[in-house]
């Protein structure tokens, strides 16, 4: 199992010489499952880093629908493709879906009903019925997390052939959960291989963020603390922060957890193997 980290950065895509390290693209990984089998979660602008990855049947998984989810989907070659079958699952929200209605020929030239590919939208409960029966990958299990994000959001936690990711964005770690909630949720999160969490603030410059659905740094440390999963692994990068801030939260969240947890920052164009436990890059 393989997570390519395509787009690592939230709310919106950035670039400059300060955030080179870690990259600017927005929310896109794709998980694969073993050689060429696999799908997309999530179409922020790192899906244009997405390209000999795919097979014919596409499946793109959505946490949600928030823009910098979405907003890579127009420039995905994918979906210009004849021969392509993409299949988008998701959850909460009736008539067209925003990743299609943003292609609707007046915000994009291309309205989406006119697209080569075939597309087909399906609710997120159907998701792993369906993957398995087209890749055959039985023993397959994809567990559903609701998150606390304005609009709703989902995490997944996935399970195949002996291994466990999860990925936790967007989500905000609230007062319930630091207290009566914790430990439910590190029960979720410990047997995990891996867990890609969302971190986006600084206390002092995003005090006015409370509410908006992503963590604080401190908030994160005091929720993982002495957390004895494998490998944690912020993501959701805030768009002003810098490789220096990434690698003082790296540094902090590191000082929190459990001795034997690793903790890293999500880097875009790069691939963490689950069953060897290390890192690459794309
Ligand atoms: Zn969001």
């Amino acid at each position: 199992m393989k997570i390519y980290f395509l787009g690592v950065r939230g709310s919106v895509p950035v670039s400059g010489s300060s955030k080179q390290t870690y990259g600017g693209a927005t929310s896109c990984i794709y998980l694969e499952l073993s050689d060429r089998v696999g799908f997309i979660i999530d179409a922020g602008t790192g899906i244009m880093n997405l390209k000999d990855l795919v097979d014919t049947n596409v499946f793109l998984l959505l946490t949600h629908q928030h823009w910098d989810h979405i907003q890579g989907f127009p420039h995905f070659s994918g979906i210009y493709d004849k021969d392509k079958k993409i299949r988008i699952y998701s959850k909460g929200y009736r008539d067209t879906w925003p990743i299609l209605s943003q292609m609707d020929g007046i915000a994009w030239p291309i309205h989406y009903q006119s697209l080569a590919s075939e597309i087909t939208t399906h609710d997120l409960s159907d998701f792993q019925e369906d993957f398995v029966s087209t890749h055959q990958c039985h023993g397959l299990v994809v567990k559903f997390v609701k998150l606390n994000h304005p609009g709703g959001a989902y995490g997944f936690k996935i399970s195949y052939q002996g291994n466990t990711v999860a990925f936790i964005f967007d989500h905000e770690i609230d007062h319930t959960q630091l207290n009566e909630k914790k430990d439910e949720w590190l029960d979720l999160l410990d047997d995990c291989d891996i867990v890609v969490h969302d971190l986006q603030y600084q206390r002092k410059r995003d005090h006015a963020c409370v509410g908006w659905g992503h963590p604080f740094i401190d908030d994160m440390c005091q929720f993982f603390s002495g957390y004895q999963g494998s490998e944690l692994v912020v993501f959701g990068h805030h768009p002003i922060a810098d490789d220096a801030e990434l690698d003082f939260n790296q540094a902090q969240l590191q000082q929190s957890v459990h001795p034997d947890c690793h903790v890293s920052v999500a880097k875009d164009k790069t691939y963490y193997d689950v069953n060897r436990k290390i890192w690459g890059d794309v």
